[in-house]
């Protein structure tokens, strides 16, 4: 079942509890397993939906604050390089 993005913010609202980035997640909508994947299986079809997901970083920045181990969290698989500032940013390599 596919519950729209305002359908869940509609209902998070409802139940009277603030929203939290999770009512956001898109793979709240997928297969659990799809973001655990076990050795050998693909990762790539989960990271396709984090591509469109909008709590993307909130995301990711909750992996590693909670120092995630397995799983697939803001479209990277754990053990993966977290991505560096953006070029231009501050800290960037950038010249
Ligand atoms: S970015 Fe995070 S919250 Fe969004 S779909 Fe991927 S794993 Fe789920």
């Amino acid at each position: 079942m596919y519950l729209s993005r305002e359908l869940i913010r509609a209902l998070a609202t409802a139940s009277g509890r603030p929203e939290h980035w999770r009512d956001r997640a898109l793979c709240a909508q997928a297969d659990p397993e799809m973001f655990f994947p076990s050795k050998g299986k693909p990762a790539r079809p989960a990271k396709r939906i984090c591509q469109a997901c909008e709590v993307r970083a909130e995301c990711l920045d909750y992996a590693l604050q909670a120092g995630e181990e397995h799983g697939i969290w803001g479209g990277l698989t754990t053990g993966q390089p977290a991505p560096g500032p953006g070029p231009g940013t501050e800290g960037s390599q950038a010249a």
